[in-house]
């Protein structure tokens, strides 16, 4: 099937990290690029409802750490599906450092970090777009950048959803990701998991 016209363009995956109050959050976003040099700026767009985008807009820094086709699906479920309002994603995690700024950066599954400091930004419906100045960056490994359609392809692990054993007839359909349940007869085709952010062709129909 021909892709959408808007799924053509190739995006990154980063974690994205910030720090207010001593307490340490992240989240992962797929954009990130470079739009200017001399000082070199780049931009991210970041989904409002995340807790790491209220952080960024309080403090006004923030890292980005370029994750590698090497990252583990472990690393998408700790910084994508759950929220750092409500649980300590570095809480039992040992692959970070930190930067000078203070904030952390991910040491594993990730090939570079950047530190930045935003000079602007725009609001959006859904998201927020900051403009940086790099103030520090370093490398991780050599290992590739991943894609988000290499992490479609390679790194994510959908899972064989069990519907109950004694059927009572409600149609739900389980997002075979995360396990996020949607209760309704037909799943919209522009459906996306509000946990882990999947499109509606990872989620199974599952008679409960
Ligand atoms: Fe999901």
């Amino acid at each position: 099937m021909e892709k959408k016209v808007l799924e053509k363009l190739v995006y990154g995956l980063f974690v994205l990290t910030a720090r207010m109050d001593d307490y340490d959050n992240g989240c992962i976003i797929n954009t990130a690029q470079q739009v200017a040099f001399n000082p070199d700026i780049i931009c991210i767009a970041v989904n409002k409802s995340s807790y790491t985008h209220d952080m960024i807009l309080a403090t006004g820094t923030f890292n980005i750490s370029v994750i590698s086709e090497q990252a583990d699906f472990a690393l998408f479920q700790r910084f994508g599906y759950q929220t750092g309002r409500e649980a300590d994603k570095f809480n039992g995690f040992t692959a970070w450092k930190r930067s000078d700024n203070g904030i952390t950066y991910i040491t594993q599954g990730t090939n570079a970090y950047i530190s930045a400091k935003v000079i602007h930004y725009v609001s959006t419906n859904t998201h927020t777009i900051f403009m940086a100045r790099i103030e520090e960056e370093g490398h991780i490994s050599g290992e590739p950048s991943a894609t988000y359609d290499f992490y479609q392809q390679k790194i994510k692990q959908p899972v064989e959803v069990q519907p109950k054993t004694e059927p009572e007839g409600k149609i739900v359909w389980v997002c075979k990701i995360c396990g996020y349940v949607y209760e309704g007869e037909e799943l919209p085709e522009d459906f996306v998991c509000p946990i882990c952010k999947h499109p509606a062709a990872d989620f199974e129909k599952v008679i409960n």
